[in-house]
């Protein structure tokens, strides 16, 4: 199974969750990360997790130039809205269209988790990439079962860098509002 993972506490809980059912490895592509700083840490970090889990990391391109052009009209839109589902497509189209070049059959996201994400958005994105690249997705919402506390503390345990905000710019400038 091919795993979006956005950072390195939602990767730490939600691999390791999946590695008692598959055989996984990680996709980092979030070219929504702003500012490049931030990108770099959450990269560094996120490579400590897939050390720590014995898992492989893939990492994609971090075109930002190619985000802000397709988000550009929902600059003023509130976090969950609609510049986050089309910040949600770009990166499983580039997910979906990865693990089915390198043979995977299956993926799926970490995003998920936190509270601040959609998972019946995340769900049917995923499924209509899944359905265009001719690969199979698994649908989640990991933030049930208390996973979303359950990662809190088991990044502070593994003494991991946690933001607090989603990760662009749009959102580092509101983050007095939501708290990743
Ligand atoms: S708030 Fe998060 S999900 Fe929404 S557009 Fe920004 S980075 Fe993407």
């Amino acid at each position: 199974m091919l795993v979006h993972v956005c950072c390195a506490p939602d990767a730490l809980y939600v691999l390791g969750v999946l590695k008692d059912n598959y055989e996984v490895s990680g996709y980092f592509y979030n070219p929504n990360i702003h500012p490049h700083e931030e990108y770099d840490l959450r990269l560094k970090e996120t490579k400590k997790v897939a050390e720590v889990l014995n898992v492989k990391l893939f990492e994609d391109l971090y075109d930002d130039e190619r985000w802000f052009k397709i988000t550009q009209k929902f600059k003023e839109e509130p976090e969950k809205g609609q510049r986050c589902d089309v910040c949600y497509e770009m990166r499983l189209d580039k997910t979906a269209q990865k693990a089915s070049q390198l043979g995977f059959d299956i993926f799926t996201s970490v995003m998920s988790l936190s509270p601040w994400k959609k998972a019946d958005v995340l769900n049917r994105i995923g499924k209509m990439f899944a359905h265009r690249y001719k690969i199979n997705f698994l649908e989640a919402d990991f933030k049930k079962k208390d996973g979303f506390r359950k990662s809190i503390e088991l990044s502070k345990q593994y003494g991991l860098y946690r933001q607090d905000y989603c990760g662009c710019v749009y959102s580092k400038d509101n983050k007095h509002e939501n708290k990743k």
